[in-house]
Formats: C-alpha cells, sequence, structure tokens
C-alpha cells in the first residue's frame, strides 16, 4: 500500500457508504479518467466482469467467434464462454509477445470465409508491454471488428504516447492483488465513448429501469466495484507513478547484471513508440547458448525460497480449450517452454536483489566446464 489508502476507507466508514457506490467509486473513475486522457471509466469489480460486460454490450451470443489472443491468462478468453460464444486463438509475435497482426488477419479472412465474421478482437498487453496496436487497429477498422483492449497487466504503459486502454473501442483494467497497483480485487472498463461506460455501470447494478420499484427490462449483473475497495483505489493512484518508474529500474538492474549473459534475452520495447510498465520482467533462455534451461533456473530459485514464474500458458494449450480454433505459429509455445518471470516486486530489498545474483551467478558458472 502506498499510504493513503486507509484515510479513504476510513471516509467511507464515517460517511457510511458501505455499498457498490459513493463517493471513493465516483473519486476512483475520476482519478483513472484522469490519468488515462481521452477516456471513461467504469469501476467494477474484476477485470473479468469488465471484459464480459464488453462483450455483452458488443451482443455477443451463443455460438459467436471472438478473437482473443491466446498467449495470456484466462481471464481474457473465459468471458468469452459465460456468453456461450467460442474464442478463436491468434498466436503471438516475438517483438512483443502479444497478438501478430499477420495471424490476427489470416484469422479473420478464415472465419469471414466460414460466413463467422468475429464478434470482437481481444489484444493483450502482456506483462505491460503494449501490443502492435497501429497494425492490429487498423486490421479491426477495415473488417469492423470492435476491439476490446486487456490492459489488465499495462496500467502505466503507453503506445505512442496514449494510455494502455484507451487504444481500442474499449479498455479493461484489473486491481487485482498481483497487479501494478491493487484494490485487494477490482477492475474497469474503460472508453472514449461515453454510451459504453454508462451503459456499463447500468448492467453492473442490476439493470435497474428508473423506478421508484424494482422494474427491469434487461439481465444485469452484480458488478459494481465497492466503496471500499474503491477507496484503496484512490490511495493507489497516488502511488501509480512511483510504481511504473520503481518496475522500470527493476527491469533496468536485470538487464544490466545479465548484459554478458550468454543465451539470455528479455522482453524489450522494440522502439520509442513504445512505453512498457515492467510490471513483471520477463526473459527467455536459450539453452543451447545458456547451459541451462528455465525450469533449471526456476528450480534453482526455488531451492533458495525465491518466487519465480513461468511464463503464461498460451489458452490454445489448456486442457479447457483443447478443442477451441485458432491461428496458431508456435511462437506462444516456444515462449512458454523457455521464458521465466523473475521476482519484480517493489518493495524487494537490496538484500533480495543479492539474493537472486547469487542464483544466476551459480548457474551461470556452474556450467562453465571443469
Ligand atoms: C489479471 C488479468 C485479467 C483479469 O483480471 P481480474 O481482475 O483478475 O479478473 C485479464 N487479463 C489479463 C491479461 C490479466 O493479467
Amino acid at each position: 500500500m502506498g499510504g493513503t489508502e486507509q484515510k479513504y476507507v476510513n471516509e467511507a466508514f464515517a460517511g457510511n457508504w458501505i455499498a457498490p457506490l459513493g463517493p471513493n467509486v465516483d473519486g476512483f473513475e475520476k482519478d483513472i479518467e484522469n490519468y488515462l486522457g481521452n477516456s471513461r471509466a467504469a469501476a467494477l469489480v474484476s477485470g473479468t466482469a469488465a471484459i464480459h460486460l464488453a462483450l455483452v454490450m458488443l451482443g455477443v451470443k451463443p455460438g459467436d467467434m471472438v478473437i482473443c489472443q491466446s498467449f495470456t491468462f484466462s481471464g481474457s478468453a473465459n468471458p468469452i464462454v459465460y456468453q456461450g460464444a467460442v474464442p478463436f486463438f491468434v498466436d503471438s509475435e516475438e517483438k512483443t509477445w502479444n497478438m501478430d497482426p499477420e495471424l490476427f488477419r489470416k484469422a479473420v479472412k478464415s472465419l469471414l470465409a466460414k460466413g463467422k465474421k468475429p464478434k470482437a478482437a481481444i489484444p493483450v498487453h502482456l506483462y505491460g508491454m503494449p501490443a502492435q496496436m497501429t497494425q492490429i487497429s487498423a486490421i479491426a477498422e477495415e473488417y469492423e471488428i470492435p476491439v476490446i483492449e486487456d490492459a489488465a497487466e499495462a496500467l502505466g504503459s503507453r503506445y505512442n504516447g496514449k494510455a494502455c486502454g484507451t487504444l481500442g473501442d474499449m479498455g479493461i483494467l484489473s486491481f487485482n492483488g498481483n497487479k501494478i497497483i491493487t484494490t485487494s480485487g477490482g477492475g474497469a472498463l474503460v472508453s472514449a465513448d461515453e454510451k459504453w461506460i454508462e451503459k456499463a455501470r447500468f448492467l453492473s447494478t442490476q439493470a435497474r429501469d428508473p423506478a421508484p420499484h424494482y422494474q427491469h427490462s434487461h439481465i444485469g449483473y452484480n458488478y459494481r466495484m465497492s466503496n471500499i475497495t474503491a477507496g484503496i483505489g484512490r490511495g493507489q493512484m497516488e502511488v501509480l507513478d512511483k510504481r511504473v518508474e520503481k518496475k522500470r529500474e527493476i527491469n533496468q538492474f536485470y538487464r544490466e547484471f545479465l548484459r554478458k549473459a550468454e543465451g539470455i534475452s528479455f522482453l524489450t520495447e522494440p522502439d520509442s513508440d513504445y512505453f512498457s510498465n515492467h510490471w513483471l520482467t520477463a526473459i527467455v533462455i536459450d539453452e543451447e547458448k545458456a547451459g541451462f534451461s528455465s525450469d533449471k533456473l526456476r528450480a534453482a530459485f526455488e531451492r533458495a525460497n525465491i518466487d519465480s514464474r513461468p511464463l503464461w500458458k498460451p489458452m490454445h494449450m489448456q486442457p479447457v480449450f483443447k478443442d477451441a480454433p485458432g491461428q496458431l505459429s508456435g511462437v506462444s509455445e516456444k515462449l512458454f517452454k523457455n521464458g521465466l518471470c523473475l521476482p519484480s516486486g517493489t518493495n524487494m530489498s537490496a538484500e533480495d536483489m543479492e539474493r537472486i545474483k547469487k542464483v544466476f551467478r551459480d548457474i551461470i558458472n556452474e556450467k562453465q566446464p571443469s
């Protein structure tokens, strides 16, 4: 926590605003809007709920196809299935590890050939790295496919100077406990188009028609953020820039420390159009050059009581999505096999960093022929 969260939560108690509405919800939405620029926001219970509402509002129905980046967390894809629709998974390119625009185009064309125009496309900014949005948006526009930008991991990231989350027709953010800032659990739908935001607020509060009694003409959802958690969010927004700075320092620390290490490459901003919040520092290991695999490195960290994590397992490799169609190239599979997320917590101490360095030094020195 940054320090002022408790103050906002106390205000909620003092004002007796213990509900999914109140001054903190309004204030948090304003904070998000001011931070992103050119966007409105609806605070919700999770990023997954935000994607679900976006699909509902786009009229996604049973049997529809929705294109989704395969290399992501299941929260991107599950809401497609909530709607009874079919996820069509598109593989990644090697620069940003996100949706490959060429494969996206192929996917759209093959679906059109079958008379199944996709109802939406969900590109993701994985680990905070912006996807190639210029290309992706151009294709989406050409074929008139709405884009839901999954910026759950990319609050604070920018592409061509614009905030991630504001590049598609709608964007989603997550404030889950593992994200760059957190409300313990929470999310937001963002859009430059006010009508989506108003509709999301309506649908997320059980779709009550204006009437003194409870009247409903639509199926609603209980997806609105609570005034308590929004209080945490207001405090967290005050430290977001500091968090981004710290995450980028951690990324720089690893790059400098490992700059001479063979066979280790980083997820890297391709050029100055890309600004990543470096939520997690992620590497890929070429086992032949490095002399050790990502599995071996992860096990070495584990023995030192340090947590590291494989990259997201692509959705097309998940048992639950084994029958889903897709446009694949093997890129995400290879990244999953050889990649690792390094410890990236903003509260790591200098001592923690030394422990991490030691694991690297030991495993790198171990491979030297004796
Ligand atoms: C965390 C995350 C989500 C889901 O957000 P929740 O708030 O946990 O529901 C969706 N997509 C990606 C890429 C995520 O990392």
